[in-house]
């Protein structure tokens, strides 16, 4: 095995050495967790490699480069990740991408999730799970490979189930300790080793709240890149049972009617999806 390249960035192993310059390109350029946006008279948007390279110090770029691979977009993206404390130019602010959501095309918000996921586990991802070598770069795939024992690495997904449970008009949502106030969502749960995703529904639903479901359709599903879940959307109808809550899990969880219903997930969300598709079907 050659040489290893060095390690350039806190997010992860360095560079790819070839990079196709696209300087229209848009970029996806992060401060810590939060994305760099734009602010024109027209409102906020992705900037440019073009500005980005015009914005920030040459130094500091060639720090935070880390190119990355976005498959939904099937090209290299032109990525960047900063500390916390890197100040940022005149024109630009940056936002968690909860709060980015609102100001970004379908696209590039999906993009920048994706590009934010494989970061994230770049930046924590140092050593092969097999022999504790560090790992670098691989060839192909956004994959790390192990230098001593050549394991390769990919980055996780972990799937996981989200359910609206309907009975008639009405739609059985909870809420977390961990939501802001007032805010009740669909259920969900991560998928066990061995189980499908419906046998996971059915486990789920019914360890939270202590109910029975029945006749599970495929609702759709979203990446989730908080930090790596890939949600799996059902809608299922009540069967038997009255709510009975696991308190580890949730804190509250209630029977709303569709026109009387509580503050609602983020509109981003797979869950915002599910309620206003069961508040379109039953209205
Ligand atoms: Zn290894």
């Amino acid at each position: 095995m050659g040489e290893l390249p060095e390690v350039s960035s806190d997010c992860g192993p360095g560079p790819e050495a070839a990079r196709v310059r696209d300087s229209e390109a848009k970029a996806l350029a992060f401060v810590g967790s939060r994305l760099v946006l734009r602010e024109t008279a027209q409102g906020l948007r992705l900037p440019t490699l073009d500005e980005v390279e015009a914005a920030f110090e040459r130094e500091r770029l060639e720090v935070g480069r880390v190119d990355v691979r976005v498959t939904l977009t099937r090209r290299q993206v032109h990525t960047f990740c900063f500390d916390d404390d890197e100040p940022l130019p005149a024109g630009y602010r940056c936002d968690g991408l909860r709060v980015a959501y609102h100001s970004l095309a379908d696209d590039d918000f999906r993009a920048a999730g994706a590009a934010r996921q494989i970061i994230e586990w770049r930046r924590t991802t140092r050593f092969c799970t097999a022999c504790a070598s560090p790992l670098v770069l691989a060839d192909a795939h956004d994959a790390l490979a192990c230098s001593s024992c050549g394991r390769l690495h990919f980055p996780p997904i972990s799937p996981a189930v989200i359910v609206l449970v309907q009975r008639g008009e009405q739609v059985l949502l909870g809420r977390s300790p961990r939501f802001q106030q007032g805010v009740y969502s669909t259920l969900a749960g991560f998928v066990e080793p061995g189980e499908s995703l419906e046998e996971c529904v059915h486990r789920e639903i019914f360890e939270e709240v202590g109910v029975r479901v029945q006749r599970l359709r495929y609702f759709g599903s979203q990446p989730h890149p908080f930090p790596h879940s890939l949600m799996v959307g059902f809608v299922a109808d009540w069967l038997e049972g009255s709510i009975r809550i696991d308190e580890d899990e949730i804190e509250d969880a209630r029977w709303f009617h569709a026109d009387d219903l509580p503050v609602l997930p983020h509109p981003m969300s797979i869950a915002r999806a599910l309620i206003e598709d069961f508040v379109r079907r039953v209205g």
